[in-house]
């Protein structure tokens, strides 16, 4: 897979996503070893002059937290209402930490409705470009408190994808709680394999995420997949690596094999 990742060094635009378990806790405290290392990689990338954007999960679960429950509730409106509690505190940590570096921390929370109606879409469009132009980093989560189904991306890994595509990225990197997709579950048989590139999602890949209960984060591999599937269609690479070391966005991007690559369709790793 040489020519591909040799490629990400020239990446100018990196679509970041985090999931809940990367940045939290089992109890939903924010995993702070975690966040500060993600911030310094972030704030390193914004001073080689790349556009950057980070997708992150995670403010259910810090809602939960701060209200100390230990468990998600079931209904919808208590959820929404975590999250407006928890997407608060998340961007004030993020905000803090950029700041320290002297970066410059933006709030984006999209509902479906960007990719349903065009005039939505431009502007998104056009308030990313802006911040970039600002040399601003973009922190983005869906608007969970006007969603009005069960999370209507369904999930954060969807949203990255759509995110990547909006604003053209050059590479999508999914930071999870698993090293990459495997041939079976890791946690079950000792042997199973990491797959380290994947040229299309054929069935025979579709079968592994679905057999496999491969990823244990909130939204598993068949979201990852489906992610995958929506930026290599769009000419966009894919990278799902383990979030525990945020510094494997710089190994990914300087050029090393990390995690599972998803190759645009077309193109020759
Ligand atoms: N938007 C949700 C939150 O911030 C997370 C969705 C997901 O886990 O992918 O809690």
């Amino acid at each position: 897979m040489g020519d591909i990742v040799e490629e990400f060094k020239k990446a100018e635009t990196i679509v970041i996503k985090v999931g809940t378990s990367t940045i939290t806790h089992n109890n939903g405290t924010i995993n702070f070893y975690v966040v500060e290392k993600l911030v310094r990689v972030l704030s390193d990338l914004k001073n080689e002059n790349k556009n950057v954007v980070l997708v992150t999960s995670g403010a259910i679960g810090v809602g939960c937290s701060r209200m100390r429950l230990n468990k998600k509730p079931d209904s919808l409106p208590e959820k929404q209402a975590l999250a407006a509690i928890g997407q608060v505190n998340l961007m004030h940590v993020y905000s803090k930490l950029l700041n320290e570096y002297g970066q410059i921390a933006s709030q984006v929370l999209l509902t479906k409705d960007v990719i349903e109606d065009e005039q939505r879409k431009i502007n998104a469009v056009n308030t990313f470009n802006t911040l970039f132009r600002y040399g601003s980093i973009p922190i983005v989560n869906e608007n969970d408190t006007v969603a009005t189904e069960e999370i209507e991306f369904g999930d954060n890994d969807t949203l990255s994808a759509i995110v990547a595509v909006l604003i053209n990225a050059d590479l999508l990197i999914l930071l999870s709680d698993i090293d990459g997709l495997y041939d079976k579950n890791p946690k079950h048989y000792p042997d199973a394999k990491l797959i380290p590139v994947v040229r299309g999602i054929t069935n025979e890949i579709e079968k592994i995420s679905q057999n496999t209960d491969n990823s244990f984060g909130t939204g598993g591999m068949i979201t990852k997949l489906a992610a995958a599937r929506i930026c290599n269609s769009h000419g966009i690479p894919m990278v799902i690596a383990n979030g525990d070391n945020p510094y494997n966005i710089c190994r990914i991007i300087d050029g090393e094999p990390v995690g599972t690559v998803f190759v645009p369709n077309g193109e020759e790793d």
